[in-house]
């Protein structure tokens, strides 16, 4: 299963973009405008993660941070809380309300996402170690699923060892032969052919209308997956 995060903030473009990144990044995102709505859906149920800002209708992020940490069920949700720029920011480190990170607005969205896998992988180190990500692509090994833009693609076996072989190491080059090698079992019989086939059929799987494809054909050599792959990426949130 993906992460599941959930996004407490009132400005609709903000949550727009924040969930439009975070779900491009493989994250399953809901939302919530108001603090008692949202207080009300943190005790049905916790996410994963909570981004939380702190100036919000009916009832502050600062106030939802303190009931949730008085609480055995979410005393441990890591929530990332966000702030307004200046003397506010300033004031919210020293009230010390609980969150484990601080995003001071305007902020870079690449930034904020790498702070949310940091996040993440310090609350439960188990769980993103099975995943390979690189841009809107995402791949868990323990589950075996790959998911593009948040949205699960379905790959035959061989197309999900291909992946998993060449995501690991971006840029890097492997013949026909090395990927037999590695990706078939030693006993198979498959010849260079087949290879293609099973590249090609993984890209076609990859296949997106917004983004380009990241295995790439090295003529002459074999197929790498593309080191300079970011993925969709929006612009970064301007003041
Ligand atoms: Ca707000």
């Amino acid at each position: 299963m993906a992460p599941r995060i959930l996004i407490v903030e009132d400005e609709p473009a903000l949550v727009t973009l924040l969930t439009y990144n975070l779900e491009a990044e493989g994250f399953s995102v809901e939302h919530e405008s108001d603090g008692e709505a949202a207080e009300q859906r943190l005790k049905d149920e916790a996410p994963d993660l909570l981004v939380l800002d702190w100036m919000l209708p009916g009832l502050s992020g600062i106030e939802i941070c303190r009931r949730l940490r008085l609480r055995d069920a979410t005393r441990a949700l890591p929530i990332i809380m966000l702030t307004a720029r200046g003397e506010e920011s300033e004031r919210i480190r020293g009230l010390k309300t609980g969150a484990d990170d601080y995003v001071v607005k305007p902020f870079s969205i690449p930034e904020f996402v790498a702070r949310v896998r940091a996040l993440l992988r310090r609350a439960d180190p188990g769980r993103l170690a099975n995943r390979l990500a690189a841009g809107d692509i995402e791949l868990d090994r323990e589950v075996r699923r790959v998911w593009r833009g948040g949205r699960e693609i379905i790959l035959g076996p061989t197309e999900f060892r291909l992946l998993e072989f060449l995501i690991e190491k971006p840029g890097r080059v492997y013949s026909r032969s090395q990927l037999i090698d590695s990706v078939w079992s030693r006993d198979s019989e498959i010849d260079e052919r087949t290879v293609d086939v099973h590249v090609g059929r993984l890209r076609k799987a990859l296949d997106h209308e917004r983004a380009s494809n990241p295995i790439r054909t090295v003529r002459g050599s074999g197929y790498a997956f593309d080191e300079t792959y970011r993925g969709p990426f929006a612009t970064e949130l301007s003041e």
